[in-house]
Formats: C-alpha cells, structure tokens, sequence
C-alpha cells in the first residue's frame, strides 16, 4: 500500500527555462530543478507549470510568449509516457488512480489583459485554470508590490476577478501588493491562491504575506502555497528548519486546512540548502510527517489544494 499523500507543487517555473535555456525536461541530465526524472523522485503528483514570461514586454508581446510556452507544454512536456494535462477535477483523480503524474497550466501575471476578457476566456479554453493577477510590476488589473502605488483592483481587475470567478479559474494573489489582496477577498466568491509566498511575520519580505492576509486567507477557504525561495524563508542561509517556521505560524493562525506547497523551482537561480531540487522533496515530506503528523503533512502536501481544485475545476 501506497502511503505516501498525494504531492502537489503550485508553483514552478519550468517552462521558463525550457523557453529560454533551451532546458530539455524529459532528459535525465537536465538542469532543471524539476526535470521529469526529478519530479518522480519528489513524488509529484500534479505539478502546475506557470507561464511567466520575463520583462519587459508590451502586452501583446505577453500573449505572445504566452501562447508559444503552451505549445511548448503541449509538445514538450505532454508525451505518451510523461506528464499528462489536467483541466478538472475529474482528470486530476483519473490520472492519479491511473498512477499518472498531471499538469496543469497557469499564468503568472495578467500583462496580456487590457482592456478585453476575451483573450483570458481563450486562455481558459486553452487549459489555464489559474492566474496571478499581476507580477511585481503593475498592470490593468492591479499593482504588484513592486510598485510605489498600490491602487488595489481597478474596475477592469473587479471585472477580471468575477469572469475569472464565473468560469473556474483560481485567483492567484502573489506578487500583489497589499490593496489588491485584500480587494480580492471582498470580490472574489470562490476560495483564492497565494501560489508561492511565506509568512511576513516570521521573514519580513514584501512577497510574504502578513497575518491580517493570511487570516482572510483562511476566512476565505484558501490555500497559501509556502514557497521555498531562500530570501523568502529566511535570512542568509534557508534551512528546512527555517521553513517550518513559517509553516509553524500559518498553522498558529488555524491554516491547517489553508496550507499547501509551491516551491517556485526553476523560478530561482539561488535555492535553500537542503532544498535544493526536486531530489529534495522526501527528506522536506519526511521532515514535515516527523513534526505535524501524518494527516496534516497530507493536507499541507496536496490535501488542501486539491479540495480548492475539487471545488473550482469543474
Ligand atoms: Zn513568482
């Protein structure tokens, strides 16, 4: 009997560095910090390829490279014998009782959007289930907290929030400034997304996020996806160690339900030190078994994320 929870990563830039560094993700010698060989070492279950396409750019320039990274997805990254993708609920559970490993798409930055929600209604056709409203830098929908200004969503974002929210896609909120957040938890009706962020209170990092933040989090029957860039964990040198501090916060705030994983691989040029690739995951799966207990590693694995996908992805 299997014992090991069903492992999702919400958050890893993969196709990035295939796009961009010609990273070949099935071959064994791969760089990446999530090749395919690496990803079955982790025991991923289902893995979520954002689409994050480096500045600058102007906003067709985005769709663009958008549309070129799921061509990559599908051709180099769908094969017979490899990851298969996943745009509901229903395919996520097929996969897995097929002993299949999933993918599923997400973009990382709403920059395409202008003024139209067309283009994301094609996006959602093309299998994207989930979108950071913006990255760092600010755009039509909102402000990252790159930015000096924080307008939270504009009337074009509020409008975003809902289509995103009538067709079944998930709000992502990291990389927004604070504003933006919380105008999300006022709008959005359905469960939200920090994909890839820790907890400000324990590491003060602007892409973390702050108790009051992850409370609403909770209150809104959301998942946090604690990430594992070094500067977000920690000071200097990040440690496993230092990373359940952060775990061990969000669970003091009653996350046990809200607490999921987005390691933000190959996103990365710096890693943790014990955290250094996917060949890592068991000793971070073991660890956390060894500190909160079979059931909630389970949740924090891929438990809590996939009763936000049972509820969204339809
Ligand atoms: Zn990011």
């Amino acid at each position: 009997m299997d014992m090991k929870p069903f492992l999702i990563d919400a958050h890893a830039d993969i196709l990035y560095r295939m796009e961009t560094e010609h990273a070949d993700f099935y071959d064994p010698a791969s760089p990446l910090h999530l090749s395919y060989s690496k990803l079955e070492a982790a025991g991923i279950d289902l893995q979520v390829f954002a689409l994050y396409v480096n500045p600058p750019y102007t906003p067709y320039e985005h769709l663009a490279k958008l549309l070129a990274y799921i061509d990559l997805f599908r051709t180099n990254v769908c094969v017979e014998q490899g990851i298969l993708p996943v745009a509901s609920y229903k395919e996520i559970e097929q996969n897995a009782s097929a002993g299949r490993r999933s993918g599923l798409l997400s973009i990382e930055g709403g920059d395409f959007l202008v003024d139209d929600l067309r283009p994301m209604r094609v996006m959602y056709s093309l299998g994207v289930r989930a979108m950071g409203l913006t990255w760092n830098h600010g755009n039509a929908i909102a402000d990252g907290v790159g930015e000096e200004n924080d307008r939270g969503l504009t009337t074009f974002g509020r409008m975003v929030v809902q289509e995103m929210n009538r067709l079944g896609m998930i709000v992502d909120v990291s990389h927004l400034a604070a504003k933006g957040v919380s105008d999300v938890l006022e709008y959005s009706s359905a469960p939200i997304l920090a994909s890839h962020s820790n907890a400000r209170s324990v590491h003060p990092h602007r892409r973390n996020l702050d108790d009051e933040q992850i409370r609403g989090i909770i209150q809104n029957g959301g998942v946090i996806g604690m990430t594992f860039v070094p500067y977000f964990v920690a000071e200097g040198k990040a440690y496993i160690t230092d990373l359940l501090r952060h775990v061990d916060h969000i669970l003091s705030l009653g996350g046990e339900d809200h607490l999921g994983i987005g390691s933000d691989f190959d996103g990365i040029t710096e890693t943790m030190v014990d955290l250094k690739s996917g060949l890592d995951y068991p000793k971070l799966l073991e660890t956390l078994e060894k500190e909160y207990g079979r059931s909630v590693t389970a949740k924090i694995c891929g438990g809590n994320f996939l009763r936000i996908f049972r509820e969204i992805l339809q």
